[in-house]
């Protein structure tokens, strides 16, 4: 008998995947510098698609690295005791509550792991953050997905969407890719409404960004709701998106669960490092917002001018309008400038673009005039 006919009369090990497993679409990243310098052999490229920290690595992040370059033949300290420390005595937490992962990403699909599972469900809104459909479907568990209220989460229908089998509600604040904001007071409401049978996962990536008007306390509110999980990462205003490290914050017996399910060592000793130099680097994180801002106010004003609809944004990157978003997207490729279709997120007449410095934005905004045959190219 030949190997064709084993084969044949046997399914292969990929022919017995679970059905949930072959029906994930895999995450889409932004595109990489590099592969679009391979592809049309530019010099010159504006990588504005993955709301990266446009003023780079802290230089007190990268000292710490450097200092501990020698030390990598030893496995990483699994518990994080110094990253950890440095997160309690910062947002006044313990260090028990505290989970670290290998991005926020990690947090994000432990809660998956934990909570969810066949036979149970989580809901969440329409154009919310891709990891929450594909944590939900890599557990087995159902998505409900909820629609959204002017792009942003319908707060009370998500709550009302919540059915017997629901253990976790996902929600992004502000959300990415529509950069959406829930005020605190409608959090709050909205939260006293869950049951207990559900986990909130608020994934606060972006958090850093909000102003002292609408910055609110989500770690003090785990005092009130034992089902709360925040998360947050050091990708965004931290500036360490390739290190992979975030955080988690909940009540002790939450943290002990979701620890359960994390591989050991999932955080890597320079992420470490340089994630403890990064939170103490305050002028860092506040050059980093204020350039935030002011190159918010420039995308979105040059935005304007071009007539195109913004989605009002909370974060570092903002979503506008363009009609035939993978045929702009695709244009701004050929002028060197990388932004984010979001037709995955089913948005496909918008694009998504992150706020870069002054010089990118520019670039980008002078792009897209001419792709529009609005403006000369700035030479
Ligand atoms: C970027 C982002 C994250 C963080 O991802 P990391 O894994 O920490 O890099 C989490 N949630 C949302 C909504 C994001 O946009």
């Amino acid at each position: 008998m030949s190997p064709t006919d084993l084969s044949a009369r046997h399914p292969s090990a990929c022919d017995l995947t679970a059905a949930h497993i072959r029906a994930i679409a895999p995450y889409q990243p932004g595109k990489p510098t590099a592969e679009l310098q391979r592809e049309l052999g530019l010099t010159h490229i504006v990588k504005l698609a993955s709301n990266e920290n446009p003023l780079g690595v802290s230089p007190h992040a990268l000292q710490a690295m450097q200092d501990q370059l020698e030390t990598l033949a030893l496995y990483p300290d699994g518990n994080g005791y110094g990253l950890k420390s440095a997160i309690a005595a910062r947002f006044c937490v313990s260090r028990e509550q505290i989970v670290l992962g290998n991005g926020s990403n990690d947090i994000l699909e432990f809660a998956a792991r934990a909570f969810l599972g066949a036979g149970t469900s989580a809901v969440y809104s329409r154009h919310a953050f891709a990891v929450y459909p594909l944590a939900t479907q890599t557990v087995g568990a159902r998505g409900i997905e909820v629609p959204a209220r002017n792009y942003g989460c319908d707060l009370t229908a998500m709550v009302d969407a919540i059915e017997a089998d629901t253990r976790v509600l996902f929600i992004a604040n502000p959300n990415n890719p529509t950069g959406t904001f829930i005020p605190a007071q409608e959090l709050l409401a909205a939260f006293r409404r869950v049951p207990a049978h559900v986990l909130i996962v608020l994934d606060e990536a972006y958090t850093e960004y909000l102003t002292a008007e609408d910055a609110y306390d989500s770690l003090g509110w785990l005092a009130e709701f034992s089902n709360l999980l925040v998360s947050r990462t050091f990708s965004k205003a931290y500036g360490l998106a390739g290190l992979r490290v975030g955080f988690g914050v909940a009540s002790l017996e939450v943290i002990d669960l979701l620890n359960r399910v994390r591989p050991p060592f999932n955080v890597n000793t320079l992420a470490l490092a340089a994630a403890e130099a990064a939170l103490a680097d305050t002028g860092f994180l506040a050059r980093s917002v204020a350039l935030n801002r002011a190159g918010m106010a420039q995308v979105t004003r040059g935005l304007g001018d071009l007539g195109l609809e913004t989605i009002p944004s909370w974060g570092n990157f903002v979503a506008f309008r363009v009609g035939d978003g993978a045929a702009v997207y695709q244009a701004l490729l050929r002028k060197g400038v990388i932004v984010r279709p979001i037709a995955n997120y089913g948005m496909p007449e918008w694009l998504r673009v992150s706020i870069g410095l002054a010089s990118e934005n520019a670039t980008f905004l002078a792009a897209l005039a001419t792709i529009l045959g609005k403006g000369t190219e700035l030479a």
